[in-house]
């Protein structure tokens, strides 16, 4: 498939890695930002393959993975409603919450034992078809699930631009948006960080362009080369990483030209400013980042979904006192080195977002047979 097996063409890898191998010289931590970055080097194995000098550490880059707690669980509620149609991406409906009392009386603590209990729970592909089930659900209020970063925010944000145009009152989001920025600066502000290098992700850079990694680059004084995803671009990334480490450089580079321009996507740009506004966020198992996130502007603060069920309210949101996703979406621990890996928890039996969100390193791991006997 042209601009797909030309970045899977095993020589070309090869001889990347290679170049790696020639240039590298001393230790260097580098980090994908991306879960879908991650699931690819897992996949092709790629971090078996690079010189022992480097150590890939996986980022917190899994939107469902950083979903905080207290919202999962506001999602629970608001699904178990009798008066309300809950629509979300299939990843979101796997992932463990605090138990709730769902229609049925019983307890439940995913949206799928909601639904499996009586909510009016339903997967869909766009903020567009949640549109559409409000349309056609005029006594029903649709709440969608808006979680994701940068690259979601624009297609999330046209949706509310499109219920506040038809009027769609029976519309409305619970809003989960993260930035990957920020992310960055609360890695590199952790005393205990070990990493010197990033692999930002590309598709985020595709609608924010790569002008706001510069300053982080210069505060911290580390090369940030915008990536793809096939085994060909993360080598090639991960050349460009070490090549600048081993010179002194910090620059920001766009190893993924061919999609992200350099500004990025402006008209996606103007959507996520016309609805959104940058706010603090909670994220799972690392805390509040600040000014990591969106919220819904003052003009289209009636689509917000916490605010239409204000009776929903704080949550009594308890974590697993097992589970270390934390310290994984931080690259401070490998998922296999989670002692509750592939033992208490597993895809059928998850204890964290990462072992079920199809962009979690902990499932990444899974999938992949990186299970220690
Ligand atoms: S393996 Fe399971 S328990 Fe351990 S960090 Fe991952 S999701 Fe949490």
């Amino acid at each position: 498939m042209k601009y797909l097996d030309e970045y899977r063409d095993a020589p070309v890898v090869r001889n990347v890695l290679a170049e790696i191998k020639r240039t590298v010289t001393r230790p260097w931590t580098l980090m994908e930002v991306c879960g879908g970055q991650t699931h690819s080097i897992i996949r092709h194995g790629l971090d078996q393959l690079l010189p022992e000098q480097i150590e890939l550490v996986h980022g917190p880059g899994c939107p469902v993975c950083v979903t905080p707690l207290e919202l999962i669980d506001k999602a629970l509620v608001l699904a178990a409603r009798p008066d309300v149609i809950f629509t979300s991406y299939g990843d979101m409906l796997r992932v463990p919450g605090t138990f709730v009392y769902a229609k049925t009386g019983t307890q439940a603590n995913d949206l799928f034992s909601v639904k499996s209990q009586g909510g009016d729970v339903r997967i869909v592909y766009s903020p567009l078809d949640a549109l559409k089930i409000a349309r056609e659900n005029p006594y029903k209020t649709v709440v969608f699930f808006a979680v994701g970063f940068e690259t979601t925010a624009p297609a999330n944000g046209m949706a509310v631009q499109q219920a506040a145009r038809e009027g769609l009152d029976n519309f409305c989001v619970l809003v989960s948006h993260v930035t990957v920025p920020p992310a960055i600066t609360a890695i590199m502000e952790a005393p205990e960080t070990r990493v010197n290098g990033f692999l930002a992700a590309g598709h985020v850079c595709t609608i924010m362009g790569v002008g706001e990694y510069r300053p982080l680059a210069e505060k911290y004084r580390i090369p940030i080369v915008v990536t793809g995803f096939e085994p060909l671009d993360l080598a090639y990334g991960i050349l460009n990483v070490v090549k600048q480490l081993e010179a002194g450089a910090y620059e920001v580079e766009n190893a993924y030209a061919r999609t992200a321009p350099n500004q990025g996507n402006l008209a996606a740009q103007k959507v996520i400013n016309e609805v959104f506004e940058a706010c603090d966020r909670a994220w799972r198992g690392i805390g509040v980042i600040p000014q990591s996130g969106y919220r819904l502007r003052e003009k289209y603060v009636k689509f917000d979904a916490e605010r239409r069920f204000p009776d929903v309210g704080a949550m009594q949101s308890i974590e697993s006192d097992i589970c270390r996703s934390g310290e994984v979406l931080q690259g401070l621990l490998k998922p296999d080195q989670c002692p509750a890996f592939g033992k208490q928890c597993t895809p059928l039996t998850p204890l964290g977002a990462t072992m079920v969100s199809s962009e979690g390193a902990c499932a990444a791991y899974y999938k992949y047979g990186r299970i220690q006997d």
